[in-house]
């Protein structure tokens, strides 16, 4: 393959290559990238902002994360952020810090995920900053997004009796990460030998691919529904649960068998001798809508095919727990994936 060193472009020339595709869809977006700062009309709307920063090493490992679904990823991800606020996203801003390692061209498959998760969620790419860096590549993403004064949605609006609503199915991003580290450490100890990924595509596309759910947000609002707090599954349902409970001041009930699992997500998590609801609770990344619905709502969702009831949220905020599938009652634990590893090596040995 071709290699263009980034100094042969220079700055300006790097951002020309890597933007000149882009095109302007929403309304909003008055004026993108090419002057000092883009120009958006809200137009009457409340702008929701949030920013996700990606470093080599600490978020992604590029030995297994091809760039162009790195690009994808980074503005999936933050897209899923404003998702979870209830509101459309509309814009990005991505700024990108490079070492001399990637070549023009790494830098064009990066952005060829960027322009296509753009194209996909119908999102506008406004600007954003390049940098060199003494090591390693980290990309910044900063997404806008738009919602109706009255519709926007916190982590904090929850009420005792709220049912506990999750979009999709769980633990698949985690399954695919356990797939590319098994194959990575094959490599890595013989280096001529393929990597057996073959059947696990779909989980590996929720791990290095992820999408954000702006359909639901888009189906909630035709069907009328406004949630009473809402947060994006990025580090785990647990935690996420936890997260809902502090901020609305109250404790939650869930149900074992009523989280959602896909069958090839279930039967290699019992491959690799995991516990799925482990998965499922602690394994994170599977940019899935956790969110609650007062009782009266319960209509709108009980057969949604996207949509599971899993819980509903206690007057009780010391109380965390989950109802196992054998009716026993146990406490609800908000732990990372990393805590989860450990303990289930300590099962092993
Ligand atoms: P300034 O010197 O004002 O920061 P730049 O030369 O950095 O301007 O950027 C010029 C234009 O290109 C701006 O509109 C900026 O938002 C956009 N831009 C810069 N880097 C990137 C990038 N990595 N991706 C997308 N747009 C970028
Ligand atoms: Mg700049």
């Amino acid at each position: 393959m071709q290699r263009t060193e980034i100094e042969s472009l220079g700055e300006f020339g790097l951002i020309r290559r890597l933007t000149k595709q882009t095109v302007l869809r929403q309304p909003s977006s008055l004026m993108g990238i090419g002057d000092d700062a883009a120009v958006i009309n809200p137009d009457g709307k409340r702008v929701v902002v949030s920013t996700d920063m990606l470093v080599e090493g600490v978020h992604f490992d590029l030995s297994y994360a091809p760039l162009k679904h790195l690009g994808y990823k980074a503005i999936a991800v933050n897209l899923s952020d404003v998702c979870a606020m209830n509101a459309l996203p509309t814009q990005v801003t991505v700024s990108i810090a490079v070492s001399s390692r990637f070549s023009v061209e790494a830098l064009d498959e990066l952005y060829t995920g960027v322009h296509k998760a753009c194209a996909v969620y119908g999102v506008d790419l406004v600007g954003g900053d390049t940098s060199s860096s003494t090591s390693g590549l980290m990309i910044t993403v900063t997404a806008l997004g738009l919602v109706d004064s009255d519709q926007a949605v916190s982590r904090s609006g929850a009420k005792a009796g709220d049912l506990l609503v999750v979009t999709g199915e769980l633990g698949g991003a985690y399954m695919g990460l356990q797939v590319l580290e098994r194959e990575k450490v094959v490599f890595e100890s013989a280096p001529t030998a393929q990597p057996d990924l073959s059947g696990h595509e779909g989980i590996l596309e929720r791990q290095l691919k992820p999408e954000a759910r702006i359909d639901i947000i888009r189906e909630l609002a035709e069907i009328g529904l406004k949630p009473t707090s809402m947060i994006d599954i990025s580090d785990g349902l647990a935690s996420e649960v936890f997260h809902l409970c502090t901020s609305s001041g109250l404790g939650a009930k869930l149900y074992e068998d009523k989280l959602p699992i896909d069958d090839h997500t279930y039967k290699v998590a019992r491959d690799f001798n995991l516990d799925p609801t482990m998965c499922m609770l602690s394994g994170g990344e599977d940019y899935e809508l956790l969110f609650t619905i007062s009782q009266e709502d319960y209509e709108k969702v009980r057969n949604h095919p996207k949509l599971s009831i899993i819980g509903h949220m206690l007057e009780e905020a010391e109380k965390k727990s989950l109802v196992t599938k054998n009716g026993i009652e146990t406490p609800l634990k908000a732990q990372g994936w990393d805590n989860m590893q450990r303990s289930n090596q300590g099962e092993e040995s």
